[in-house]
Formats: C-alpha cells, structure tokens, sequence
C-alpha cells in the first residue's frame, strides 16, 4: 500500500483539498486547533500558483515589504511542518468527488477514499496553465518562457517580457539587476499592474507601449521579434536573448460545477464564513466567489482563518479555538 493510499478508516474533522498557500495554512490552523484533519494535493509539490512564479517578489504580504514567492511557500511548509504528523500532506493525490452519507462525506480521490464530517476546498479553480505567445514558430524557439523557476540563465543578457500584469512588471523589477537590459512590451498604454511598480520600471528599464507582436525570427542564431505601434504603424525590430511571456493563466481541467456545490464566475458561491451551498463543505482562496473577492495570497490566508473557525466552532462548540481572542 502506497504511503497516500486512502481508506475509510479514519473519520477525519476536516479534508483540505489543494496545498497552495491557502490550503497549507488551513492544514496548519487546523492542526492548531486540534482538529483532524488532512491535505490532499494533486501536483507532485505545495504552493499553488507560487510554484509558478517562485523567484518572483511579492511586495503585498503583510509583514514583508518584499518576498520571494519561494520563500514565502518555504515559510508557509515551514510554519505548517511543526504539525505534519497530527495532519499529513498527500502530495499527488487528486480529488475527484464527493457524496454526503448520513452525518459525514465519502470523498473519492486517485488513491482511494475518505471520510470526513467537513471539507475545504482550497483548489485554486483547478490547475492552470499558462496563455502562450501566439505567433507562427514560437514553439520552436528555446528562449521563450511562460514562467521563471532560476533566474542564472539571465545573467547579463537582453531579456524582452511581454504583458501589461504585475508578473510581466514584477519579473522586469525582479531581474533588473541580473540581466544587461530588461524591456517590457505591451499592447496598451494602461497596465492592469500596480501603478507603483510600474512607474519604477519605466525609470529603470526601456517600456514600449503600445506595441503589437507580429513576428519571430533567427538571423545568425540571434532571436528577434518584430512589433507595431499601434497608433503611429511604426516597426520596430527587437534582439532578445530571452523573451517571458506573461499573458495570464488559462485553466487547463476540472470545471467547479462537477462539485454539485453553487457556483458563480466558475468559482463556489459562499457565505460570508465561507461556507459553500453544501453545508459542512467550506471553500477558501482562490475557487471562492463572493462580492468584492480579491484574488491574492493575504486574502486566501484570511478566509482559511475563517473557515477553520468556523469548522471548529460548528464541530466542537465547547471548545476554545485557538486563534479565538
Ligand atoms: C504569476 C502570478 C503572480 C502572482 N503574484 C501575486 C502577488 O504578488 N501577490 C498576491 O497576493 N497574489 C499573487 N498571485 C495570486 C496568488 O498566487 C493566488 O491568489 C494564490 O496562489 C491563491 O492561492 P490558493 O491556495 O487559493 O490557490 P492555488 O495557489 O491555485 O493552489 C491551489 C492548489 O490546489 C491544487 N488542486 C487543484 N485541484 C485539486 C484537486 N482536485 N485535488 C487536489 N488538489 C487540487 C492545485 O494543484 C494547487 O496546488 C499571483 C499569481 C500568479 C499566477
């Protein structure tokens, strides 16, 4: 039997499905108040969304004027480890669905199946994947990038990021100081990202809006790209080393509505103590809808202090919760 293999033994207080930095901090809330409990996660890592972007700075977590995303996902495990035997982390383990029996659910995963009187989902809406730059060869060449694990391969070199988000701004910010010269280009003269950050990075970097992509080429084993201004027709013809593309994430499996739960915008409707339409089944981050929801790290890590509470308020209503002041 493999380490993650699930069984109906074990009726658990609470399953947290997704180890992203909303569902690790829920799995350790709930091992503080001593609940039990278990995360399952279908990638072979935690972190979520964060392992995406892991040398990325974070510049809105309370507490840290900047962090790298790995190193807020190192510190989120390492809170989370001091209460992994009182609730475990199964890495690779899809959940696929659930049915209520009488006072408790059955949840089925890949590797078999669980009991639990409550869940949270803490699926981030699935997995996602990123939009590629779409434009004839861009598959064939090597030095395109949807996403950044090491930032060495850009030691000194022309790098070009494509995109108008805080990932195209923050990875320009991020990697100033490695490479020979960062470029933004994006397609609008307004940027979706923080106004902050982008006025540095047009101090300190070449950013040329607004600008089509139109072409991909090798001469002499140099990259280019060929872009227009929008307004004016001008071209212009660009050498890059690198090229990061940062055109948003697409969602690549699991429709939220297969869950039999309440949804709205692809995301669970909920209760303002995060509870899904399923009583007992609780939904925090990323996968949660409700008006004014904000899709960062802060909030997710909020509502997982919400539902945590509530669980076990609902499940032991004698007993002080811890983070209950
Ligand atoms: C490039 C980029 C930069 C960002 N920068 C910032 C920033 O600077 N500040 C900020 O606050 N936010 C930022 N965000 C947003 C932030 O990453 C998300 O808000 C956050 O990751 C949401 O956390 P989550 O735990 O709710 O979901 P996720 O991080 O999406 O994690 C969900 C987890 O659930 C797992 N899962 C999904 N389905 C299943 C299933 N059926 N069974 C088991 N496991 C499952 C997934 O594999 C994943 O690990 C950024 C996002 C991106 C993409």
């Amino acid at each position: 039997m493999s380490e993650n293999q699930q069984n109906l033994s074990t009726l658990y207080d609470v399953v947290i499905i997704g180890a992203g930095p909303s569902g690790l901090f829920a799995g350790t809330l709930a091992a503080m108040n001593q609940l039990k409990a278990c995360i399952i996660e279908s990638s072979s890592e935690y972190g979520g969304q964060l392992t995406l972007y892991r040398e990325k700075a974070v510049y809105d977590m309370p507490g840290f004027s900047k962090i790298l995303a790995g190193d807020l996902v190192k510190s989120l495990y390492d809170q989370y480890l001091a209460y992994r035997d009182k609730v475990p982390l199964y890495l690779n383990t899809q959940a696929k669905s659930v049915k209520k029996e009488d006072e408790y659910f059955i949840l089925t995963t890949d590797h078999g199946e669980l009991k639990t009187k409550t869940m949270i989902m803490a699926n981030g809406g699935g997995m996602f994947q990123p939009r590629r730059l779409d434009l004839e060869h861009a598959d064939e060449f090597d030095n395109i990038y949807y996403y950044v694990q090491k930032t060495d391969i850009f030691k000194q070199k022309d790098l070009v990021i494509l995109g108008g988000g805080d990932s195209a701004v923050d990875w320009g910010l991020t990697l100033l100081d490695t490479a020979k010269s960062v470029t933004l280009i994006h397609r609008r003269n307004d940027f979706r990202a923080h106004e902050q950050n982008v006025n540095l990075l047009k101090e300190k970097a070449t950013v040329l809006t607004p600008y089509q992509t139109l072409e991909l080429s090798k001469e002499n084993e140099k990259s280019f790209l060929m872009i227009k201004h929008a307004e004016t027709n001008e071209i212009q013809k660009i050498k890059f080393d690198h090229l990061l593309v940062f055109y948003g994430m697409v969602p690549i499996r699991e429709r939220l509505d297969q869950w039999g739960m309440e949804v709205e915008k692809n995301a669970f409707k909920v209760t303002c103590a995060l509870e899904t339409s399923v009583k007992n089944i609780y939904a925090i981050g990323n996968s949660v809808y409700y008006e004014g929801k904000l899709r960062m790290i802060v909030t997710g890590l909020g509502e997982a202090a919400t539902a945590v509470g509530q669980i076990t308020k609902t499940l032991y209503p004698n007993k002080m919760s811890v983070f209950k002041h």
